[in-house]
């Protein structure tokens, strides 16, 4: 049965797995979304989407849209906490030979999803299903078989390939099999989201980074639902406390009058709690199924890397996938796209985005000194500055990735 369909089907509505219903619908392939939601989740999670990124979504103008609905931000910085003194900050500008987007755009997750969304209403041979949950897969020679749990029954459909999107905790990878090789870091993650202007009042961009032996913080600004936006703050948290303890207002207001003593009480739009962990699929291809985004590889969200490393996942495979199922290329070229893709996400995000926290969290007096050192004289020197933010804005993990054949694995493996 499966053999007989030419449908992409794939598991997770988020924006990785509507990213890749858009590029595949886009060339006439016929594609299902499930996703087991009712509609985009509007948790604050990702926002930072970088250069690499942008230059991914800008033919049709999904780049360009994010930025009107986001804010654009050429400038992060870090900072030493505990004596509140500015280490070093780094402007984009330095790309602008390596990228026609000299900057990230702070657009939050659930606004991207919303705009792909809207661009797939135009795309007749997309459909999205949400409240549905995929619940089994199975996998044959000729195709692959999706079931389905939604409020009418229990539902299978065949597929020629199936896309696994479906985030962290994802069925596609489990029903297949697929071990999430990693860790998970003790401390759970705490953002809270406050109208508090940190810029007018601190000074802070709209990325900035808080080195502090005892707690470190990132504090980003988002545009929300317009002018004047919000601030979030991202904060380690105590793994001994309970999430009741640590989401109480007295906790919460405590928390943020630590960071910056304010002289009314914080106004908090937003509380939340996230788990984080490192962690990569020991493959992203198994048969017809395809693993991507947070179902392929999950970091701690210093960096911004883990939504970018998704959308980057969905270009490189759907290009590939689309050339296997209209253009007659090999089926191997979807072992490129795992090869390409685990390998930057191992090499690449989680290296870095476990080293962010390092940086940040230093506790050693000789280690910090040395970081900021290196900060400082890499935010003064436009050479080394320019290398360190092709590293962050993703670009040179994008080269990497394009640069490796399949032949370069079988060298490897010799
Ligand atoms: C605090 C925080 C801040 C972050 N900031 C950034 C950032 O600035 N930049 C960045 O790049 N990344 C960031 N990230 C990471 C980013 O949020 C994730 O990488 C991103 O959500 C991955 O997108 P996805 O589409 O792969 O998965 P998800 O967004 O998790 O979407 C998966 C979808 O699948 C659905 N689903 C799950 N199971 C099933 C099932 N069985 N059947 C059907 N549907 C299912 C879910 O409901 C969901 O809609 C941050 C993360 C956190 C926690």
């Amino acid at each position: 049965m499966a053999a007989s369909s030419k449908d992409v089907l794939i598991g997770g509505g988020g924006p990785v797995g509507l990213l890749c219903a858009l590029l595949l619908g886009r060339q006439g392939i016929p594609v299902r979304v499930f996703d087991n939601n009712k509609e985009p989740q509007d948790d604050p999670r990702a926002a930072t989407t970088h250069p690499a990124t942008l230059e991914l979504l800008h033919h049709d103008g999904l780049a360009e849209d994010m930025a009107r609905v986001g804010l654009v931000a050429p400038i992060f910085q870090f900072w030493d906490r505990p004596s509140g003194q500015k280490i070093a900050e780094f402007d984009h500008a330095v790309l602008a030979g390596d990228t026609s987007f000299p900057y990230v755009v702070q657009c939050e997750q659930f606004k991207t999803a919303k705009l792909i969304l809207e661009r797939l209403k135009s795309l007749a041979n997309v459909t999205v299903m949400f409240e549905h949950e995929v619940v089994d897969v199975r996998d044959a020679a000729d195709g692959v078989t999706v079931t389905v749990r939604a409020a009418d029954g229990v539902k299978t459909f065949d597929g020629a390939y199936l896309i696994g999107a479906d985030g962290g905790r994802s069925v596609v990878r489990k029903k297949s099999d697929i071990a999430f090789e990693g860790f998970t870091y003790p401390e759970r993650f705490i953002v809270l989201t406050t109208p508090f202007d940190f810029q007018r009042e601190r000074g802070y961009c709209y990325r900035s980074y808080f080195a502090d032996p005892d707690e470190w913080c990132n504090c980003f600004k988002v545009s929300a639902d317009g002018p004047p936006g919000l601030w979030r703050t991202v904060f380690p948290a105590d793994p001994s406390k309970s999430e009741e303890e640590l989401m109480s207002d007295a906790a919460v207001q405590e928390r943020l009058q630590r960071f910056f003593p304010a002289p009314k009480p914080y106004e908090v739009v937003h509380r939340n709690l996230y788990v984080a962990h490192q962690r990569v699929a020991a493959v992203f291809r198994k048969g017809h199924v395809l693993l991507a985004g947070d179902a392929a590889h999950v970091n701690n969200p210093i960096g911004g890397m883990g939504l970018n490393g998704g959308i980057q996942d969905a270009a490189n495979l759907c290009e590939k996938l689309a050339a296997v199922m209209l253009h007659g290329a090999p089926e191997r070229d979807l072992d490129l796209y795992a090869l390409q893709r685990r390998t930057v996400a191992v090499e690449f995000v989680q290296q870095q985005s476990i080293a962010n926290k390092k940086r940040l969290e230093a506790r050693d007096p000789a280690q910090r000194e040395q970081n900021f050192r290196e900060l400082r004289e890499m935010a003064a020197d436009p050479a080394r500055a320019r290398q360190f933010l092709l590293r962050t804005s993703m670009i040179a993990s994008q080269r990497r990735a394009a640069a490796m054949t399949l032949d370069v694995q079988l060298e490897r493996s010799m």
